[in-house]
């Protein structure tokens, strides 16, 4: 009997693929990027990964970019659906890795995974309720509710959201390629290089660009605490900064006007609108506690 026993995690994103051997205890032992091309490139490599330093591995978790089919009685979970992405739309992901691997292969969106492991290790420890919402290539968020994740037909798509737009102040359109100015569309870091024709990294902390994208999120924040009202939440992601914070906390509590009367939200959200203290590996950890719960150590 190997001590510890070692777990696969795989988070599969749009532009790569990290994989990690790791420990129940959330010790990352061994880790790789895959780019993400097509499915017969990317996953022989994720096998001979795993192959070469995992052949003890009890179980494996996939937090996938998505969408992705969670109906367990569907002949396609596991299955990424109708993503854009070349090669990738209808893709029998969990069952390709577990023909590879022979092992048992848990699977979930990459948001859910990654709110998985704040519950576990990061900001959510102790909680009975919270969101944690990514903002990046695109938003992605997941909600956990006493302590269960939020799944209803399929997993939630909060990223994509109707906002107000207020053309006068930002005429951009959008760039959702199905919703035009959701969310995503407005706030995303693909959205924020087109509008201010810049990748966000170049763009400096005081740059109008912040200001914009702190209110967008202020008003997702409203609508999501006022259908949800979790304890926390958590924002990890690329795009998210130091400087957006105190911006986003100010504008959430203006908007939310003390109309829900919680300490938590009439004071000044400090330890309520959160950064993520587990990036960027939030991803990969909570593929590693989909692993431990398929194995039944969750
Ligand atoms: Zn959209």
């Amino acid at each position: 009997m190997p001590s510890p026993a070692h777990f696969g995690a795989i988070e599969a994103g749009g532009s790569k693929f990290v994989c990690a051997v790791g420990t129940p205890d959330g010790k990352l032992l061994h880790r790789i990027r895959i780019p993400t091309t097509t499915p017969a490139e990317t996953l022989p490599q994720v096998a001979a990964f795993f192959r070469s330093h995992g052949e003890d591995l009890t179980a494996i978790g996939i937090g996938s970019f998505g969408p992705i089919e969670m109906d367990r009685s569907s002949p396609r979970y596991g299955f990424i659906t109708s993503t854009p992405k070349p090669g990738w739309s209808q893709c029998d992901l969990l069952g390709i890795v577990r023909k590879a691997l022979g092992v048992p292969v848990a699977f979930d969106t990459d948001v859910n995974a990654a709110a998985r492991a704040e519950a576990r290790w990061g900001t959510a420890r102790g909680l009975r309720s919270f969101m944690y919402v990514t903002v990046g290539t695109g938003i992605g968020a997941a909600a956990m509710i006493d302590k269960s994740i939020l799944q209803g037909l399929s997993h939630p798509e909060m990223g994509h959201i109707r906002i107000p737009h207020d053309l006068t102040r930002d005429p951009f359109a959008g760039i959702c390629p199905y919703h035009g100015d959701c969310l995503e569309g407005l706030a995303s870091g693909p959205a924020i290089a087109a509008r201010w024709k810049t990748s966000p990294a170049a763009l400096p902390p005081e740059h109008s660009a912040w200001t914009l994208e702190a209110e967008y999120l202020a008003l997702a924040c409203v609508n999501w605490i006022s259908t949800l009202v979790p304890e926390r939440v958590i924002f990890g992601g690329g795009v998210m900064r130091p400087n957006i914070f105190p911006i986003m906390r100010s504008r959430v509590r203006t908007l939310l006007n003390s109309y829900i009367d919680l300490p938590e939200l009439t004071g000044d959200l400090g330890s309520y609108l959160v950064p993520s203290t587990l990036e960027p590996d939030a991803g990969v950890l909570g593929a590693l506690v989909l692993a431990l719960q398929v194995a039944g150590l969750s």
